[in-house]
């Protein structure tokens, strides 16, 4: 039998550490300023704080920046969290690549990048995707993804 694996701890990042979206900036320059309640000026930052969230376990941020119209979106919050969560806690999150932002009106634009993750035991399971994000009431916010 295989022993269990161990969860990872919630990543704690302080304002003067490095942004886990890999920016290279501070995380309170960066993505800490989305989460704290600053609106992204675009969707590229807003995907780059979704990446950081999850790399935090930022599990409400992600379901509030998730469209509601969209497919990923879930009616059931709790257990929405949950699996956020699970996710978070069972890969490491090594980088972030921005391959394109496209902008295909002032409310509709993509933004297509790779997530360098590994699992727990170190093996990569990154993915890339282009994701859609629509501007709603003066906020952008993730709709879907197609998988590249
Ligand atoms: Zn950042």
């Amino acid at each position: 039998m295989s022993a269990p694996i161990k969860t990872r701890k919630k990543a704690k990042v302080s304002r003067y550490e490095p942004c886990p979206c890999h920016s290279g900036q501070f995380y309170a320059k960066c993505c800490g300023m989305f989460h704290g309640g600053a609106k992204p000026p675009s969707a590229l930052t807003l995907m780059r704080s979704r990446y950081a969230a999850y790399a935090m376990h930022l599990a409400d941020y992600i379901i509030d920046t998730t469209d509601s119209s969209g497919p990923q979106y879930e009616a059931d919050r709790g257990k929405w969290k949950d699996s956020i969560e699970s996710f978070a806690s069972s890969v490491y999150f090594d980088g972030l690549e921005i391959l394109e932002e496209s902008l295909v009106g002032p409310e509709e634009a993509y933004v297509a990048f790779k997530a360098c993750l590994r699992d727990a035991l170190g093996k990569e399971c990154g993915f890339s995707e282009r994701s859609r994000f629509f501007l709603k009431a003066d906020k952008w916010l993730y709709h879907s993804g197609v998988p590249l």
